[in-house]
């Protein structure tokens, strides 16, 4: 991605505001063709690069722009999981999407979030949105903080996500963000002390409290679920975590997220009696039996903010990640494997080499988040 003074005609790797010559508004525009014009092979390991050898490739796009880019040559997931692919000088240089709904797409959001967000919703196959579709989106909310806490999903990813379904056509009526309480504490508090609350009101987006409104019983494996309604009332449900590292559950993230659709009272209770990694997996069968879409698409869109994220100690350390899937559970498997941390029991399933991954490869941003 460039930024381009439209009159000027100078060009950025990064979003200035404005051009500072002309004080024009600069222009994104997409590189279509890359080309491999120098390699470096990086044998020694640092901190925020443990895995070697890597290669830090030199592209070039149609219009002679030209940017770096670390690139491993080990395939982590999907069906060439293991493989090797190095380039050459000449080589065209790829990002092909995946149209296979259990794949997990990475980009790096460094300067741009919108541009990271639209990137890996592309690169899942994009999304068919219309006038009207009905939108719900569930940011975390699970605390009273300032964003730059870390606590709940950062209001600058939801701003951005809001901008770009409208300009995929949505209407602003239709898109709806929620979220439920599992506390004493009110929902109304946390959406405004995170500043989530200010997002809805500027883009005149309704903020609803799922626990004021009407939860579904669902019996599945013995257990009977209440799953709030509005899930089956909307079109699309867009899962919007942000990613936390925790010392109980390991991966605070997609799947986690999911339960404020489940009834406080109700899930309390079933808290109570089988834990909170068990009720995750039952979570995610009851989910996956009712939310398939009538279209090619699952309903439930999940998109994490990894920009900065929480460790264990409740620190913030930056990842400036973005990553999306339609499977939640492999969205948070991928996340454990890119933190290099020991994996919760309920992880341990998910067989990384299964995971087909899209955008950037898991080797190239993985570093030990507990550890630096
Ligand atoms: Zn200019």
């Amino acid at each position: 991605m460039f930024y381009q003074c439209p009159k000027c005609k100078k060009t950025w790797q990064y979003p200035l505001q404005k051009c500072p010559e002309c004080f024009l508004k600069l222009e994104r525009f997409e590189s279509k063709n890359l080309k491999v014009i120098g390699i470096s092979r990086v044998l020694i390991p640092s901190p925020m690069h443990p895995k070697v050898p890597y290669f830090v490739l030199l592209l070039e796009d149609e219009n002679g722009n030209k940017f770096v880019q670390k690139f491993t040559p080990y395939r982590t997931g999907g069906s060439d999981a293991g493989a090797m692919k190095e380039y050459k000088i000449g080589d065209r240089f790829e990002i092909k999407a995946s149209q296979n709904k259990n794949s997990v797409a990475i980009w790096r959001a460094k300067y741009d979030l919108y541009e990271a967000i639209s990137r890996v919703i592309s690169l899942l196959g994009g999304l068919k949105i219309d006038q009207n579709k009905k939108i719900l989106i569930l940011p975390t909310l699970v605390s009273v903080c300032h964003p730059h806490e870390r606590e709940n999903t950062h209001p600058e990813v939801l701003r951005e996500l809001i901008k770009i379904l409208i300009e995929k056509g949505a209407k602003a009526e239709n898109i709806k963000v929620a979220g439920q309480s599992h506390s004493e504490t009110p929902i109304e508090a946390m959406a405004k002390k995170s500043q989530i609350l200010s997002v809805c009101s500027e883009n005149k987006v309704e903020f609803l409290d799922l626990g004021k409104g009407i939860f579904k019983r669902i019996e599945k494996e013995g257990l009977v679920f209440e799953i709030s309604e509005e899930i089956f009332k909307n079109d699309l449900i867009i899962n919007l975590p942000i990613l936390k590292l925790d010392s109980k559950l390991g991966v605070k993230g997609a799947m986690e997220n999911l339960i404020r659709f489940w009834k406080k009272e109700n899930f309390l209770g079933q808290k109570y009696l089988y834990g909170e990694e068990e009720l995750i997996l039952k979570l995610k069968e009851v989910f996956s039996s009712f939310a398939k879409a009538s279209e090619d698409k699952p309903k439930i869109l999940n998109l994490a903010d990894g920009t900065i994220i929480q460790r264990s100690n409740r620190q913030a350390v930056i990842l400036d990640l973005i990553l999306a899937s339609f499977n939640p559970l492999n969205l948070d498997r991928v996340f454990a494997e890119i933190s290099m941390i020991p994996l919760p029991e309920y992880l341990k399933s998910v067989k990384i080499s299964e995971i087909p991954i899209s955008g950037r490869e898991i080797g190239e941003v993985q570093w030990q988040l507990e550890k630096i």
